[in-house]
């Protein structure tokens, strides 16, 4: 089922090193870019509400939720994700699968906090996790736990 939009295989690890930062930051410079990024991943055959199954959300960025245009349910972009219950932007998560998955695991948390400009506690935290998932296919799968 992941294939080629897993996040392994698409374009969080396997081909971010062939392309610029700056190409990365204009693909997600928003918490939207992100959002719509995970969506696309999450409901590739579009969203569904999971209450009535209306195809129709609006988005609201800043709380990472998507409210079903029909019934008003609201459903998080992020839960059960690596992101699950994050305090930073996704923007900053997104800067950092870059410099991670570019640096083939020698990135220290010291340096992803000056990059990212996070505290220390949170770089290490951020480094944990997607150091974790860039395991093998198996390991993301289950530790971002779409389904
Ligand atoms: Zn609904």
């Amino acid at each position: 089922m992941w294939s080629d939009k897993s996040l392994i295989q698409g374009r969080f690890v396997m081909n971010t090193p062939e392309i610029s930062f700056i190409e990365w930051q204009r693909r997600f410079s928003t918490e939207t870019d992100c959002i719509n990024h995970i969506k696309e991943l999450r409901w590739p055959d579009g969203f569904r509400c999971p209450r009535c199954g209306h195809n129709e959300a609006s988005l609201i960025s800043t709380r990472h939720l998507f409210e079903c245009l029909q019934c008003h349910k609201q459903t998080s972009a992020i839960s059960n994700t690596l992101f699950h219950g994050t305090h930073i932007p996704l923007v900053k998560w997104f800067a950092a699968i870059y410099f991670i998955s570019s640096d083939k695991g020698s990135i220290s948390a010291l340096r992803l906090k000056k990059l990212i400009e996070v505290n220390w506690r949170t770089a290490r935290l951020v480094l944990g996790k997607i150091t974790f998932c860039n395991g093998t296919q198996e390991q993301l799968v289950s530790a971002i736990g779409f389904n």
